[in-house]
C-alpha cells in the first residue's frame, strides 16, 4: 500500500481504534433478555395445583419454577448495554402493588395457556411502559403494544382447552420486579436472575 493511501485513511491510531472495536464486537457476548414479575414461590405452587385440579393433564406444562409475568422483552441485547439500562431502570418510581389473576386465556397459534389479570390499565401496565421508556433512553428497542400481562401455563397446546374445571382466583403481591436471561439448556429454557429492582416509590 502507497504512503498516500495510508494517509488517506487516517492515523495509526484511529486505525487501530477501529480494528479494536471490530474485534470487541466479534467477541461481544449477546443475551436474551426480559423484565417480569415473578409470584411469590407460595404462590407459584398455589398455581401449579389449581391447574393440576383445572384441566386433565397437557403436553408441555410449564415448570411451576418458571411461572413470570413478562413486562417487557427486550430479546437479544449487547451485554455492554446493561450497565446503561440499569441506571435507566433505578430512575422508575412505583409502588408495591397487587393483581387479581381470575381470568383463563388461550393463543391459538403458539399454543398458549395463560392465566392472565383484569387489571387491565392498573399499576401493571404502567410498570411495563415504564419499563419501556427506561428500555428505549438505554438505547433499546422494545414493544408493549397490545402487551396482555400474562403467566404461561402450557405451551404447544394443538386444541383449545376446555374451561377450567375450577375457575382461577389468585391475588399476587408484588413488591419488587426482575430483569431475566433466558437461556436455552438441553432440558429447557432456564431463566437466571441478572437484577432485581424494590417497588418502593408511591402510588
Ligand atoms: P421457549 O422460547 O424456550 O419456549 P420462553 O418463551 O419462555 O421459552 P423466551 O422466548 O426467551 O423463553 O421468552 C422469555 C419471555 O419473554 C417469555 O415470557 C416469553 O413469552 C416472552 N417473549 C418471548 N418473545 C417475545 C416477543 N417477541 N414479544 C413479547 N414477549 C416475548
Ligand atoms: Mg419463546
Amino acid at each position: 500500500m502507497s504512503r498516500e493511501t495510508k494517509a488517506s485513511r487516517g492515523s495509526r491510531a484511529a486505525r487501530d481504534s477501529r480494528v479494536a472495536r471490530v474485534n470487541r464486537m466479534s467477541r461481544e457476548r449477546f443475551v436474551r433478555l426480559f423484565f417480569a414479575l415473578e409470584p411469590s414461590a407460595e404462590n407459584k405452587s398455589l398455581i401449579a395445583d389449581w391447574r393440576e385440579r383445572a384441566w386433565p393433564p397437557m403436553a408441555r406444562a410449564v415448570p411451576a419454577a418458571n411461572f413470570h409475568i413478562t413486562l417487557v422483552f427486550l430479546g437479544e441485547v449487547a451485554e455492554h448495554k446493561l450497565e446503561q439500562l440499569g441506571d435507566s431502570v433505578e430512575s422508575i418510581s412505583a409502588a408495591p402493588f397487587i393483581s387479581y389473576f381470575t381470568q383463563v386465556g388461550f393463543w391459538p397459534k403458539p399454543g398458549i395457556l395463560w392465566l392472565g389479570s383484569v387489571d387491565d390499565a392498573g399499576p401493571l401496565q404502567s410498570l411495563a411502559v415504564a419499563l419501556r421508556r427506561a428500555a428505549n433512553s438505554a438505547g433499546l428497542r422494545s414493544d408493549t403494544r397490545g402487551y396482555i400481562p400474562h403467566l404461561t401455563l402450557q405451551r404447544a397446546v394443538r386444541d383449545a382447552p376446555p374451561a377450567p374445571i375450577v375457575a382461577p382466583d389468585f391475588t399476587l403481591h408484588f413488591d419488587r420486579f426482575t430483569l431475566f436471561e433466558s437461556q436455552q439448556t438441553r432440558t429447557g429454557v432456564r431463566y437466571v436472575e441478572r437484577a432485581e429492582w424494590p417497588l418502593r416509590g408511591f402510588a
